[in-house]
C-alpha cells in the first residue's frame, strides 16, 4: 500500500506554533517570527479613526440633478454598503456627513448651513458636483458656491459626476479620516462660524448666513 503524505495546510501549521507557543516551546527566533505574523498592534485612536473612516452615516440629503447619482450610490451597480456607508440618516442629528448634491441659491445657503450647524461633531461636508463647487454653468446672481458659507472637506467635480466619482472623494474622505485630520472644523481649518464672528447689535444689518439661535425664519 502506497502512503501518500500530503504537506500540513497553512492553518494547520499555525495551529502548532500556537500550540507550541502556549507551552513555551518555541525558540526565540521562532516566536519573534510568529509574533511578527500573528500578533497586530495599534493605538485607540488609530483603531477609532479606522472605524470611523468605514462607517460614515451620511445625511438624506439633496439639492439637485446631482441628487441623482448620489442616490445610485446605494444601488447594487456601486454599493455603498462595500465601504460602510450605505446607512443614510434622515436627521441631521444622527448623520456625521453631508453630501451637497447639487445646485445651491443664496436662499438655500442658511438652510443647509442650520443643517450642518445641527449635526454633532466630527462632522465632514463633501460637495458634489460643479455647481455646489464653483455654481458651475450658470451665470447667475442667485447661486452660491458651498465654500461661501460652510467648511467642505473635499469636492467631486464633474456635471453631474458619476456614482464612481462620489465613491471616489468618499475614499479620499476616509483618507483623511483615518490619516487624523483634527475632529472640529475649527481646529481642521482654522476658521470659525459667522455667528461667532459677527458681534451681537451688527446682525440686523450686516450680511448674515447664519440665523440666530431661535431664530425659525427659513426653518
Ligand atoms: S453639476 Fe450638473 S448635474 Fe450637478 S446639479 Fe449642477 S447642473 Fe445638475
Amino acid at each position: 500500500m502506497e502512503i501518500k503524505r500530503e504537506p500540513l495546510s497553512d492553518f494547520r501549521v499555525r495551529q502548532l506554533q500556537a500550540r507550541d507557543m502556549l507551552r513555551g516551546d518555541l525558540e526565540p527566533e521562532e516566536l519573534e517570527r510568529y509574533a511578527e505574523e500573528a500578533v497586530m498592534t495599534t493605538t485607540v485612536d488609530r483603531a477609532v479613526a479606522w472605524a470611523r473612516g468605514n462607517s460614515f452615516f451620511p445625511l438624506t440629503f439633496g439639492l439637485a440633478c446631482c441628487a441623482i447619482e448620489m442616490i445610485s450610490l446605494v444601488g447594487m451597480r456601486t454599493d455603498i454598503a462595500r465601504f460602510g456607508w450605505e446607512a443614510f440618516r434622515a436627521t441631521p442629528r444622527q448623520a456625521d456627513l453631508i453630501i451637497l448634491s447639487g445646485r445651491v441659491s443664496i436662499k438655500m445657503a442658511p438652510v443647509i448651513r442650520r443643517i450642518y450647524d445641527q449635526m454633532l461633531e466630527p462632522k465632514w461636508a463633501i460637495s458634489m458636483g460643479a455647481c455646489c463647487s464653483s455654481m458651475g454653468v450658470f451665470n447667475n446672481y442667485s447661486l452660491v458656491p458651498a465654500d461661501k458659507f460652510m467648511p467642505i472637506d473635499v469636492h467631486v467635480p464633474g456635471c453631474p459626476p458619476r456614482p464612481e466619482a462620489l465613491i471616489h472623494g468618499i475614499l479620499r474622505l476616509r483618507d483623511m479620516v483615518q490619516g487624523h485630520a483634527p475632529d472640529g472644523w475649527r481646529e481642521r481649518y482654522d476658521a470659525v462660524g459667522t455667528e461667532e464672528v459677527l458681534p451681537e447689535a451688527d446682525t440686523e444689518t450686516a450680511a448674515i448666513n447664519v440665523y440666530q439661535p431661535g431664530d425659525t425664519a427659513g426653518a
